[in-house]
């Protein structure tokens, strides 16, 4: 099946990408699911400088995440989670579970949730309608779901560097997907490869990154094990890319992604939401529990240190 990628008008997912695939964003819901909601929490735990942390604070509370809540007498301002922000929850502990999954390095934080069951989170997506856990390849797309975004809506902020942040994880063990998911143009090739553009120029027409950028995040992509390649044409060596099954995994992630723009962004369309092969209904995840399988959202969750 050939995908082709539209330009017009901005997917949900494509939105959604635009606010979360950024380092810092990531870091931050990371710190407010585990519980801290002030400036001098945040500082605490990420390297991050006070013009950036207010930005990121800005964004979240613009896109209805968060809100601020000024605090009488010497309390410090707090940030609180909005319900659309609790709802980017099962987003979240995707990411998480993709982190456990395929970072096999030591080192790297993964948040410390237990369920109401009782046992440490684990997690695993199922379809709505039949239950059946999903699985990358019994999921179809049909062409459409573009992630690039209109040219006149632009993102808030420059990309991330790629820096230390994250004071939970030493630098060398930085979280493999926030490695990835909090880099924009990395999102973008994944994206692409996942349409179907799977030679070096497709990307960058597909992308409307610079050469330079694109084979510099192949490489990243390589080094992560989310993309392989293969050569295709001697002289000059011409190589053909493609996802690994842990990029594939990322779908996951992106689902629920895409269900939280649904509900809660304005002007944003679903270009295409994918259909559960085995039972041929619209694609429609929840996350479960791996042990009591139930429902799992912020509400059923605790933190534990
Ligand atoms: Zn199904
Ligand atoms: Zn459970």
């Amino acid at each position: 099946m050939t995908k082709q990628l539209t330009t017009t008008g901005n997917t949900n997912l494509a939105a959604m990408l635009n606010i979360v695939a950024d380092r810092w964003v990531i870091l931050l819901l990371r710190e407010l699911y585990l519980g801290s909601s002030s400036w001098s929490q945040f500082v605490e735990v990420l390297d991050i400088s006070p013009a950036i942390l207010n930005k990121r604070l800005r964004l979240l509370i613009d896109t209805g995440c968060l809100i601020k809540e000024a605090a009488p007498g010497k309390r410090e301002t707090r940030y609180i989670l909005t319900q659309s922000g609790k709802d980017l929850y099962p987003f979240m502990a995707a990411a998480r579970e993709w982190q456990i999954r395929w970072d096999k390095r030591k080192g790297a934080f993964v948040s410390p949730f237990v369920h109401d069951c009782g046992a440490p989170l684990r997690t695993y997506s199922a379809c709505h309608a039949c239950q059946k856990p999903l699985t990358a390849h019994e999921i179809a797309f049909a062409p459409g779901d573009s992630i690039i975004p209109n040219s006149e809506e632009s993102r808030h902020f420059r990309l991330s560097s790629n820096t230390g942040a994250d004071r939970r994880s030493p630098e060398a063990s930085i979280g493999k997907f926030i490695q990835v998911m909090g880099d924009r143009r990395a999102t973008l090739i994944i994206s692409s490869l996942g349409n179907g553009a799977l030679k070096f120029d497709d990307i960058g027409k597909a992308t409307r990154l610079h050469p330079a950028i694109i084979t510099e995040r192949l490489r990243k992509l390589q080094l992560l094990g989310l993309c392989q390649q293969r050569l295709y044409q001697e002289r000059p060596d011409r190589f053909l890319y493609s996802l690994t099954t842990s990029a594939q995994d990322l779908f996951e992630t992106a689902t629920h992604l895409r269900q939280w723009a649904q509900k809660w962004l304005k002007n944003t369309h679903d270009a295409n939401p994918g259909t559960h092969l085995p039972c041929q209904q619209e694609l429609v995840a929840v996350l479960k529990c791996q042990s009591c399988h139930n429902t799992v959202d912020y509400d059923s969750i605790q933190p534990i240190f």
